[in-house]
């Protein structure tokens, strides 16, 4: 599965509860990533483990539960970066991860040394280790992912997107193999331009997934034509042009043969060979995340 962070995980929390999570492995975005006080955050990484770790913070919706703030407060005290919001909890895994990173470790080696410390049972690789980052262009200026989304709350609209490294960026060990492999590829209802746009941006990612023999099926993170959190809405608006389950499929022409969009949008005129399965999307609790999983197997085992 691919996947952005808080969406992704949502989605995933329903799947591993109604398949064997050792069957599934997942490939996250890391354009989001972003260097603060001297660490290496993996935010959309992060969140999937906390989420399949039991650790989130469900109501704030990112980050840890019973998060404490006193070693940022101590770092913007002695006038250090406090705009990107680090709890005392969190910061522990930074700091394993910075210094494997340091020691020479590669993303994904120290990403499944902390998914087997968390006590996950599926597989979490990132898309790459190459350095991959995500830049919007507005007509305020080209800003780096997180400065427009967390320092300036995503209030400038997006002109484009791009991602700086991809030509470059390799999948990382597994990611290949572990597409190939799949009896089923399932693309997150998760941001399609600033989580799963920079996955595909991997040229080889896209090339396995164009080449696939199995189904591939998407889940819309619109329910109503609303993004139930983040600018997704206000992106597909602007850069697709409207806010359809259509428009979503655009994102990911040539990958798709399932759309799974919510009962309160219109499956028209989606693309030849993308069949709309429509259900409730909206994933509130354990019950809605594990009917949303289901429908999803479901329109794997009805296309093959
Ligand atoms: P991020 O990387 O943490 O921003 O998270 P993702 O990119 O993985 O997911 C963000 C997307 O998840 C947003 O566009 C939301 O609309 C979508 N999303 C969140 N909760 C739900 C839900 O319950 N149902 C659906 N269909 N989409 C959701
Ligand atoms: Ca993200």
């Amino acid at each position: 599965m691919l996947s952005g962070g808080v969406g992704g995980a949502r989605f995933l929390r329903g799947l591993l509860a109604v398949i064997e999570p050792e069957a599934v492995a997942i490939v996250g975005n890391v354009a989001d990533d972003v260097e603060v006080l001297g660490l290496h955050v993996s935010p959309d990484l992060d969140s999937i483990l906390y989420a399949l770790a039991g650790l989130a913070d469900e109501e704030r919706g990112w980050g840890r539960a019973d998060e404490t703030w006193n070693a940022l407060a101590a770092a913007a005290a002695f006038g250090g970066d406090a705009w990107f919001k680090l709890g005392d909890r969190d910061l522990g895994l930074h700091l394993v991860r910075t210094q494997a990173l340091r020691e020479g470790a590669t993303l994904s080696e120290v990403t499944t040394r902390l998914a087997r410390a968390a006590g996950l049972e599926c597989t979490l690789l990132p898309a790459t280790d190459d350095p991959l980052r995500t830049f919007v262009e507005t007509s305020a200026g080209t800003f780096p992912f997180q400065t427009w989304f967390v320092a300036r709350g995503h209030r400038d609209d997006v002109d484009a997107v791009h991602y700086a490294g991809a030509p470059q960026a390799r999948p990382a060990p597994g990611v290949l193999a572990a597409i190939e492999d799949a009896d089923l590829l399932v693309i997150a209802p998760s941001n399609p331009y600033v989580s799963i746009g920079p996955i595909l941006a991997v040229a080889e990612i896209r090339a396995a997934l164009v080449r696939r023999r199995v189904p591939c099926v998407a889940v819309s993170p619109l329910v109503g034509g609303r993004a139930v959190k983040g600018p997704a809405d206000r992106m597909l608006a602007r850069l697709a042009g409207g806010t359809t389950p259509a428009h979503v499929a655009s994102c990911y022409a040539g990958l798709l043969d399932a759309l799974v969009i919510d009962e309160s949008d219109s499956p028209a005129d989606l693309p030849a060979g993308v069949r709309a399965v429509v259900t409730r999307t909206l994933m509130r609790d354990d019950e809605a995340r594990r009917r949303l999983a289901h429908a999803v197997l479901d329109a794997a085992g009805t296309h093959a």
